[in-house]
């Protein structure tokens, strides 16, 4: 592997289709190739229906010298961000791992008032919020103004930017160096990698950490999790290319967690060299469990393909069935990953009359491609339809618990992943 030279690479890196962003090597494999899509948070309004909508092929390669799964970058994060659709507190257990997170690291690390926390992509101040409940001087960088505006209203001091090495030597400027940097499911929606990487040892002091969430590419390959792969993610890690991302920067992994988000998520945390730390035995024992899977071999990432279209066909028959048999089929979200999934599958509304979503933004807008309306949950109670198909699969259990009176009609709660399942009502009726 040869990632000595990545000045080289983060000159050709940025929006090319043949080069890896991380080594700059020409070598890349098609892995999955999921056709061509809108943008997964491109929701249309009614007025926009008759509109043209442009679509971006959805390709997932691997580089063969650094195995970095990546997707070209043909959209920038500035026409996805600046107005978001996306609120993080509008997930109940998404903001309480959140505040658990903020409880535990602050304690690990002897946060208190004179300490300095920032967040990259804090998005609406879910997780910030408990740090400023804490007393603990903190700064979230939000690119979305609409996303950023909520952060502050509940008193998360925000700055509106991305993180690039330039905003980063000013908000160390201005703030000073910070003592815990948190870089939660962002990682994977930077097209310039390994300068989002030095911006964020920018941000940290010689003696700081970085925690990172982010969806871990073992899942992906092994559960064939192909609605985790959107235009706005542009690279999925195991955690020995994360670590090699990090290491371009001069941050060393000295830490890896397993976690249930996402569908299955690695929480990495890092620190510059100069301080000096030991990784714990958990980074090698996961490298070694992902070499066991097959992911340091591009033979090992050769049959998603064929698995995704297993996941389409089984999903497909069951939708037309209930079509044949006259049941009523709506869905439940309307995630990034839904979009994905029912572009990839080709469901349109014949097949799924609509879909709900707690957040209001998505009320009255249609999803992008399939253009499948999307109302208010309380619509589900008002139709009692025969089946509720689940498109945020990876919220099993809350989304069961939330939808348990739909077993009060005998409504059947459905989720495409892992393998078709229907859900276990969770109490008699
Ligand atoms: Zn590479």
């Amino acid at each position: 592997m040869d990632l000595t030279h990545p000045e080289t690479a983060s000159v050709v890196g940025e929006n090319s289709t043949t080069l890896c962003r991380l080594c700059g090597n020409t070598e890349l494999l098609s892995v999955l190739d999921l056709g061509a899509t809108p943008p997964c948070e491109k929701f249309l309004s009614a007025t926009e229906l008759d509109d043209a909508e442009q679509t971006y092929p959805l390709h997932l390669r691997l580089c063969e010298n650094c195995l970095l799964l990546q997707i070209p970058g043909l959209i920038t994060p500035e026409e996805t961000f600046v107005e978001y659709a996306y609120f993080s507190s509008y997930s109940t257990s998404w903001v309480e791992h959140a505040r658990r997170f903020v409880d535990e690291t602050s304690d690990r690390l002897s946060l208190d008032s004179s300490s300095f926390v920032v967040e990259v992509a804090s998005n609406d101040g879910y997780l910030l919020q408990h740090a400023v409940a804490r007393g603990i001087p903190c700064l979230g960088i939000e690119p979305s103004v609409n996303v950023g505006r909520a952060a502050v209203e509940r008193g998360v001091p925000t700055l509106t930017a991305f993180l690039t090495e330039s905003s980063a030597r000013e908000v160390r400027a201005e703030h000073g160096p910070a003592d815990l940097v948190v870089a939660n499911n962002v990682y994977a929606h930077i097209p310039d990698l390994l300068g989002f990487t030095r911006a964020l040892r920018v941000l940290l002091s010689d003696h700081g950490t970085l925690s990172i969430e982010v969806h871990h590419a073992m899942e992906l390959v092994t559960h064939a999790q192909f609605d985790t792969i959107y235009h706005e993610h542009f690279q999925y890690y195991t955690v020995l290319a994360a670590r090699n991302a990090l290491a371009t920067a001069g941050l060393q992994l000295t830490d890896v967690e397993l976690l249930g988000t996402h569908g299955g998520s690695i929480r990495l945390w890092a620190r510059p060299i100069e301080a000096g730390a030991t990784p714990t035995a958990a980074v090698e024992e996961i490298i070694a469990a992902e070499r066991a899977a097959g992911l340091h071999e591009p033979a090992g990432y050769l049959d998603l393909q064929s698995r995704s279209e297993t996941v389409r066909q089984n999903l497909l028959s069951f939708l037309l069935d209930c079509k044949k048999d006259g049941k009523t089929v709506v869905g439940y979200g309307a995630p990034g990953k839904g979009n994905t999934l029912l572009n990839f599958c080709g469901i349109r509304p014949d097949l799924l009359a609509y879909t709900v979503d707690r957040n209001p933004y998505k009320h009255g807008k249609f999803t992008p491609g399939t253009r499948i309306p999307i109302h208010h949950p309380d619509r589900i109670a008002a139709d009692r339809p025969d089946v509720i198909l689940v498109l945020p699969w990876n919220l099993e259990t809350e989304i069961t618990a939330q939808l348990d009176y739909v077993h009060e009609w005998g409504g059947q709660i459905v989720y495409p992943l892992p393998t078709l399942h229907t859900s276990t009502p969770t109490q008699e009726h």
